[in-house]
């Protein structure tokens, strides 16, 4: 079969590789129909997460049609439409029965986190998404089974495997309630959709910010947010805060690591900036009101330790993170989605087949041809 794979720093090449097995009972094989390419997968191939080997199958957010069921698997069967969660979860440690799903103790041999699909060997060492077939573990537990009788297509599915869970548990884990000012860091779909979320939980004010021309203009478009674009002010985290009269009381982070500075960059800013603002968490430190909360949904790493512990300690800030459980949260935006709730499909920009997964992964990183997000069709 075909498939996106990674090669190196800012290299993936579409390869033949061997079809995925039955490997557990409880396994299935899958065959795609349709996958995403998300902005984790831009860390990954910025090189940011460590144990990628070459060749590595990458991609975490694919649907398609259950081709072989392992001998255990009773929840799907032969011809199912099922949506793969990045989270490889086996629902039954206390991890998976506490709705954190994210953190499952069985999902990954090589280390205390959870194991996600297609994301290194320190992850898991699972084999990703973007590509024809898929082989799926605990497939009694992960994949969501899109009932019979929907007539929804693949792109208004698609995004329950990742950013659509994940926005949502990020707003609501930062506890975003009527009548809030919320900033939201960043305008990719993540950010983009954090926003609608925002607004459906009675935010008063919802700022948007980044520095891309298109995306920022779609999300005042799309979502009705004001928008800042953060490289017209000096000090875009004092900016935030007179404009919100004191800081905002969550400030959301759709950002995360930034692949273009090397770390040792990262290390000479801060040093200039004295504290300054640098990359969003930063922003996020500055623009949230005393008492406030600051929820990272977007992926640090490491290097990014050198953190202002202090200012958050001394203005009793609430801080939240992590990879989002979206296992759960998958029937209910389901329900959402069918009912109209939201609209997920304003963010696809770029249908390509899968084949064209390089020039896809081009576009999507150095925001290109207004690139939001990417669907890949396997054999279309
Ligand atoms: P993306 O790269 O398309 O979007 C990031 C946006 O942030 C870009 O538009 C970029 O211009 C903007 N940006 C860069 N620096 C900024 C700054 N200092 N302030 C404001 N904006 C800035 O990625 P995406 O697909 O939207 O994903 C966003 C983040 O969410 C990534 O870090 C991704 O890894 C993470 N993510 C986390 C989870 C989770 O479970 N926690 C799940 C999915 C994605
Ligand atoms: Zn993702």
């Amino acid at each position: 079969m075909k498939a996106v794979t990674f090669q190196g720093v800012k290299d993936v090449k579409v390869k033949e590789v061997h079809d995925p097995k039955i490997e557990k009972p409880d396994d299935i094989i899958i065959r795609i129909t349709s996958t995403a390419i998300c902005g984790s997968d831009l860390h990954l191939i910025h090189g940011m997460v460590p144990n990628t080997p070459e060749d590595y199958i990458i991609g975490h957010e694919p649907m398609g049609i259950v081709e072989e069921t392992g001998p255990d698997v009773t929840r799907v069967k032969k011809g199912d439409r099922v949506v793969i969660p990045f989270t490889m979860a086996c629902g039954k440690c206390y991890y998976c029965e506490h709705h954190l799903e994210s953190q499952c103790d069985n999902s990954n041999p090589h280390g205390d986190v959870g194991g996600f699909l297609g994301y290194s060997e320190t992850f898991g060492g699972y084999a990703g998404g973007q590509a024809e077939f898929l082989r799926v573990p605990f497939a009694n537990f992960t994949p969501f089974k899109v009932p019979e009788d929907a007539e929804m297509e693949d792109e208004k599915l698609l995004f329950l495997s990742d950013i659509i869970p994940t926005a949502y548990w990020g707003v609501e884990s930062a506890g975003v309630k009527e009548g809030d000012r919320v900033i939201v860091l960043g305008c990719g779909p993540v950010g983009l959709l954090t926003q609608k979320f925002c607004w459906l939980r009675g935010a008063k004010r919802v700022i948007a910010v980044d520095y891309i021309q298109y995306r920022l203009e779609h999300a005042k478009r799309t979502n009705h947010v004001e928008i800042v674009d953060f490289t017209t002010h000096d000090n875009t985290g004092s900016h935030l805060k007179e404009m919100t009269q004191g800081g905002a009381d969550v400030v959301i982070d759709c950002v995360g690591m930034d692949g273009k500075m090397s770390a040792w960059e990262m290390v000479e800013t801060a040093l200039k900036l004295q504290g300054g603002a640098l990359g969003a968490i930063n922003i996020a430190a500055q623009a949230v009101r005393k008492g406030g909360t600051i929820q990272l949904v977007g992926v640090y790493g490491m290097r990014y330790n050198a953190f202002p512990l202090g200012d958050l300690f001394a203005r009793n800030i609430t801080l939240k993170m992590g990879q989002a459980p979206v296992i759960h949260y998958m029937p209910e935006l389901y329900e959402r989605i069918k009912r109209g709730e939201f609209d997920p499909t304003d963010i696809i920009t770029h249908r390509l087949p899968l084949e064209k997964a390089e020039y896809a992964y081009t576009v999507f990183d150095a925001k290109l041809d207004d690139c939001i997000k990417v669907v890949l069709k396997p054999g279309g």
